[in-house]
């Protein structure tokens, strides 16, 4: 049968690797003849954690898990590739996919005919008697104002270690258990994003293991083109194994704000004269601007508890405006401080609110150390768990929006596709694209503002349609279909897609770069096969 001839195949393939590398064949085993200091391994759990990601929607198992020490464990790994390739022609090598953090949705970190390079935590967890050395700890330069990070790391820990020198990066994502070579290799957003640039605009410097299994250091002015690649590159043209992350002086506190508007034209006026602020001294602009749609009354209870206190109620029935087509938009805004500075923040966030026109009753405001409103989704994350919903499968949609088409958006998706069914939080905010450095690999739409909508969506299988994984992925595709139709020119934010047609199409004008760039760094097109860009010669 196919299954059995696949097997055999994958058993062969795996007998192949280890022929060509030195593993043994022990739960976890060392490799002599490359010199690995971290952990090759072929343990069952590293497999089963390689195999699957937040999407819960793909599995795919590797043939073995690399937990690497150090950039030069990643290198050996890809040389070995290419040793095996070279001794056994076109169908020698193997597949190489890099895992941050694992938090892709569609399969992108996986690899069915190769290996997985766990780049979070590295060595550190299986470091065994202090014999085996561990990926480097952040460095940070108070001088300079840079940390230099190891590719794995996540977020929560880069902010942790500059801290303590009163210094923190300066653009985010809403969440921070994800690492930065993952963020990277897409662009890495959130609420800032209009004022300092996406992730991929604040870093200075790179180390990189390409494909040809190099280890270049790149920035701006040292092999500049690698740097620009590598920057929203999908994981195409290596691995980043150091990043240099500018930081700025850690603020003390936040003042969180949020506002509700029943019609959509002032809530994205406003949102999009904030974002216009982003040239303006830091006392007369807000620090971050997001904001949400509320198609879903039962929403508005979920999102008064995890926000609002009880002595806050939000009591829409009681607005004049009532919501339009049922649909509510929430602007989300903050403004940091630091503690001496607390009564002139009241002046500041006051003067902006009221250039202002949402809901005049629906002011809701909270303020919380700087450290905790930026781990604020991971509180929404335990409670999820603790109700068995965060393992769940993920079919979400984030798209960039132009800001010249977001009104026909609202019509055809907000107030129309969704129902009143969104099955998880959509966020909509705006940014300014001359913060998106032209050069890098991300694709961003033409207008001089876009929007990020994402769906974030669950699927639950609890017997209610609507809920299903095939009933939300339908909407995904109505919902493309509806922009292709209406020639609404999105682009998808963590893209995916199957045929080279589309990828095509997705990079536009980027893509012959895209591809002479995949030339020169991955001539084999074996790192992150499971984006589906390039077919492997393996
Ligand atoms: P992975 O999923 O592990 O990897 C992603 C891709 O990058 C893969 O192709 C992988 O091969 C490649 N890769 C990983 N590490 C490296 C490396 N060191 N070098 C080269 N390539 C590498 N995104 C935002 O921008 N803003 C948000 O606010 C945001 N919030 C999120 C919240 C949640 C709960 C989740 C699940 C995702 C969120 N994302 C957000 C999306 C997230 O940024 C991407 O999914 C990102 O890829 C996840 O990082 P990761 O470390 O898990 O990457």
């Amino acid at each position: 049968s196919t299954m059995m001839i696949t097997k055999l195949l994958l058993a062969f393939a795996f007998c192949r690797l280890i022929a060509t590398v030195g593993l043994n064949m022990g739960p976890t085993a060392e490799l002599p003849r490359l010199g690995i200091d971290g952990l090759l391994s072929v343990d069952p759990s590293d497999v089963q954690t390689a195999s699957v990601d937040f999407g819960l929607m793909t599995r795919n198992p590797p043939l073995a898990v690399l937990h690497p020490a150090s950039a030069d464990d990643v290198a050996r790994l890809i040389r070995a590739e290419a040793a095996a390739a070279e001794e056994e022609g076109e169908y020698g090598g193997f597949t190489v996919s890099a895992r941050g953090h694992g938090h892709s949705i569609n399969g992108q970190t996986q690899t069915g005919n190769g290996v997985v390079i766990e780049m979070n935590g590295g060595g550190r967890r299986h470091r065994r008697g202090g014999e085996r050395s561990s990926p480097p700890q952040p460095v940070v330069s108070e001088k300079e104002k840079f940390v230099d990070v190891w590719g794995g790391e996540l977020w929560i820990d880069v902010l942790k270690s500059t801290l303590g020198y009163g210094l923190a990066p300066r653009s985010w994502t809403d969440y921070l258990y994800l690492s930065v070579g993952g963020t990277l290799s897409n662009g890495g957003i959130s609420g800032q994003a209009f004022n300092h640039g996406p992730q991929i605009s604040n870093v200075h410097e790179l180390d990189v293991v390409t494909g040809n299994g190099e280890i270049m250091k790149c920035s701006n002015q040292e092999n500049p083109d690698l740097f620009h690649a590598v920057l929203g590159g999908l994981g195409q043209f290596g691995i980043i194994t150091r990043a240099r992350i500018l930081l700025e002086p850690a603020p003390q506190r936040v003042r969180w704000i949020r506002v509700l508007y029943s019609n959509f034209e002032a809530f994205t006026r406003d949102q999009e004269w904030l974002i216009s602020l982003h040239a303006k001294p830091e006392n007369e602009k807000f620090d971050y601007v997001e904001g949400f749609v509320i198609v879903d009354e039962s929403l508005i209870n979920n999102w008064r508890s995890s926000f609002f206190s009880p002595a806050n109620p939000v009591k829409i029935s009681s607005f004049n405006n009532k919501p339009d087509g049922g649909v509510l938009y929430c602007l989300e805004i903050t403004k940091n401080y630091h503690e001496s500075a607390s009564p002139t923040v009241d002046q500041e966030v006051e003067a902006l609110l009221k250039e202002l026109d949402y809901i005049p009753e629906s002011v809701f405001t909270t303020d919380l150390a700087y450290v905790d409103f930026l781990d604020r989704v991971h509180k929404a994350e335990l409670k999820l768990r603790s109700k068995g919903l965060w393992d769940v499968p993920h079919p979400w949609l984030n798209l960039f929006v132009p800001k010249s088409r977001i009104a026909d958006f609202d019509r055809g998706i907000f107030k129309g596709i969704l129902g009143n069914n969104t099955s998880g939080p959509i966020l909509i905010y705006p940014m300014n694209k001359h913060k998106w450095d032209p050069r890098s690999s991300a694709v961003v739409p033409e207008d001089d503002v876009f929007y990020l909508v994402a769906l974030l969506r669950s699927a639950l299988d609890n017997g209610e349609p609507t809920q299903s994984l095939e009933y939300l992925s339908d909407q995904n595709h109505q919902i493309l279909a509806f922009c292709a139709k209406e020639g609404i020119k999105v682009k998808q934010y963590l893209p995916h897609y199957t045929t080279e047609r589309e990828w095509a199409e997705h990079f536009g004008e980027k893509w012959p770069e895209f591809q002479q760039r995949k030339m020169k760094f991955d001539p084999r097109h074996i790192l992150a096969t499971g984006q589906r860009i390039f077919r492997p010669f393996t």
